[in-house]
C-alpha cells in the first residue's frame, strides 16, 4: 500500500459529510468578498481537524497542519458565487436570489476539505507541511491580491510547490493538465475619450465621440489581424461602446469596455501598448479636445504551469487514477487569479481541470455533435457538476498531488 492509499483509505467515510458541505454551501452561495459564513464554516472544519486556523485578506482562512520534517505543499480552493439566478431545479438548489454557485467553486471548498481531513487522519502516513488555503474573490480578480496585500507571505510557512484546481464540463471521473499556459491573462479596461458636445444639426461645432469611438472599434480590429504574429494568441474585445442621450445631441464624450485574454506576458505588453496607442492616435486624427483616460481593472494574471511540476502530480495522477482517467489539457480562454499566490512566494506551481459532467451525457453529447448546446458551461444558470463521483475525484486529485510532494512514511 503506497501512501496516497493509506490516507484515501478513509475517504468513504468521508463522503457523507462532505456531500453534506457540497450542498449546503451550493444552497447559501456569496457574492465576491461577502464571504462570510462560508469562511466560518471552513474556519470551524479546520479547527476540528486539528489545523492552526489564521484569516488572511478579510474572508481568506489558511489552515497550516504542521506534520515533522520535509517539504510543504500548498493547496487553493477559491469560495466565491456569482450573480447568476440558479435555473437548475436542483433539491438543493440556491435559496438566495440573484446568486448562484454557478462556477463550482462549492465544490473546490468541499474538495480540499476532504483533502485536509485525510491527510490531518493519517499524519503516519507522511511528513512535511500542508498548507490549505481558502480565497474569496476570485470571480473579481481581487482575492488572492487581498491575501498577498495582507502578509500572506510573511503568515505562512513558505511551500515548495503551489496546487489549485478547477470544475469543468468535461466528464467526470477524468482531469485533465498541461504544463506552460493553461489559462489566460485577463485584462478588462475601460477607456474614455473626450470631443467636444454640440447640437445635432452643427456637426461643424462639434469634436464627435460617436465616430471617434467607432473609428477606434473598428482600428482596434487590426491588433489581432495586422500586429500579433499569427499562431500567438490573443483576444481584444469590445464589450460595450456607450455614448450619446438622444438624436440631436452630439455628446460631449464616450466610453469603451474592452476585455483582453493573452498567454504571454510579452503579447500582452504589446496587445496592451498597441491599444492606448491606437486610441491616442485616433485622438489626435479627431482633434480631440483631451487626452483619453484609460482605466485598467478585473485584471487576472497569466496562469502558467510549471513543467516539472506538472509532470511530477500528473504522474501521480496516472499512477492512482489510470492512464485513461488523465488527459492532456487544452489551454483555456478563461481567466483565474491563482498564481498570483504561488508568485508572491516565488515557488512554481500547477493548475489542473476537473471532469463535472456525467459521462454518458457527455458521450452522448459528443456522438450527437451538441456538447456546446448541451452541456451547460461555467457561469452558466444550469451549470451543476454531478456531485458523484466529482466530489470524490476532486478530493482524492488533491490528496495525490500532495502527496506526490510530501514525504512519504511506511
Ligand atoms: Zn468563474
Ligand atoms: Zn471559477
Amino acid at each position: 500500500m503506497d501512501s496516497s492509499d493509506a490516507v484515501l483509505a478513509g475517504l468513504d467515510s468521508e463522503l457523507g459529510w462532505l456531500r453534506e458541505t457540497y450542498t449546503e454551501l451550493h444552497r447559501h452561495p456569496e457574492l465576491s468578498l461577502e464571504e462570510h459564513e462560508t469562511s466560518k464554516l471552513v474556519e470551524e472544519k479546520l479547527t476540528d481537524f486539528g489545523y492552526s486556523v489564521t484569516r488572511i485578506g478579510g474572508t481568506g482562512v489558511v489552515g497550516i497542519l504542521q506534520n515533522g520534517e520535509g517539504p510543504a505543499v500548498l493547496a487553493r480552493a477559491d469560495m466565491d458565487a456569482l450573480p447568476v439566478t440558479e435555473a437548475t431545479g436542483l433539491s438543493y438548489a440556491s435559496a438566495v436570489d440573484g446568486v448562484m454557485h454557478a462556477c463550482g467553486h462549492d465544490l473546490h471548498v468541499s474538495a480540499l476539505l476532504g483533502a485536509a481531513k485525510l491527510l490531518a487522519d493519517s499524519r503516519g502516513a507522511w511528513s512535511g507541511t500542508y498548507i490549505a488555503v481558502f480565497q474569496p474573490a476570485e470571480e473579481i480578480g481581487a482575492g488572492s491580491k487581498a491575501m498577498v496585500d495582507d502578509g500572506l507571505v510573511t503568515k505562512v510557512p513558505r511551500p515548495d510547490v503551489a496546487l489549485a484546481q478547477h470544475v469543468m464540463p468535461m466528464p467526470a471521473g477524468t482531469v485533465a493538465t498541461t504544463d506552460g499556459p493553461v489559462l489566460s491573462a485577463g485584462d478588462s479596461l475601460k477607456i474614455t475619450v473626450y470631443g467636444k458636445g454640440a447640437h445635432g444639426s452643427m456637426p461643424h461645432m462639434s469634436v464627435d465621440p460617436v465616430v471617434l469611438a467607432s473609428s477606434i472599434v473598428l482600428r482596434l480590429q487590426t491588433i489581432i489581424s495586422r500586429e500579433t504574429k499569427p499562431g500567438d494568441f490573443a483576444v481584444v474585445t469590445v464589450g460595450a461602446l456607450n455614448t450619446g442621450t438622444k438624436s440631436n445631441i452630439i455628446p460631449d464624450r464616450a466610453t469603451l469596455l474592452l476585455n483582453i485574454r493573452t498567454y504571454d506576458n510579452q503579447v500582452r505588453t504589446a496587445v496592451l501598448a498597441a491599444i492606448e496607442r491606437i486610441v491616442r492616435g485616433e485622438c489626435a486624427a479627431a482633434g480631440a479636445p483631451r487626452e483619453p483616460d484609460f482605466e485598467y481593472y478585473d485584471q487576472f494574471p497569466l496562469t502558467s504551469n510549471d513543467a516539472a511540476v506538472t509532470k511530477q502530480v500528473r504522474t501521480g495522477f496516472s499512477a492512482h487514477f489510470g492512464p485513461d482517467a488523465v488527459s492532456r489539457a487544452t489551454p483555456q480562454t478563461a481567466s483565474e487569479d491563482f498564481s498570483r499566490i504561488p508568485d508572491a512566494f516565488g515557488v512554481p506551481y500547477t493548475f489542473w481541470l476537473l471532469g463535472g459532467v456525467d459521462p454518458e451525457t457527455y458521450q452522448t453529447a459528443v456522438a450527437n455533435g451538441t456538447v456546446s448546446r448541451d452541456i451547460p458551461g461555467n457561469h452558466s444558470p444550469f451549470f451543476a457538476p454531478v456531485i458523484d463521483p466529482t466530489l470524490s475525484m476532486g478530493v482524492q486529485t488533491h490528496v495525490v498531488a500532495a502527496l506526490s510532494y510530501l514525504a512519504h512514511k511506511d
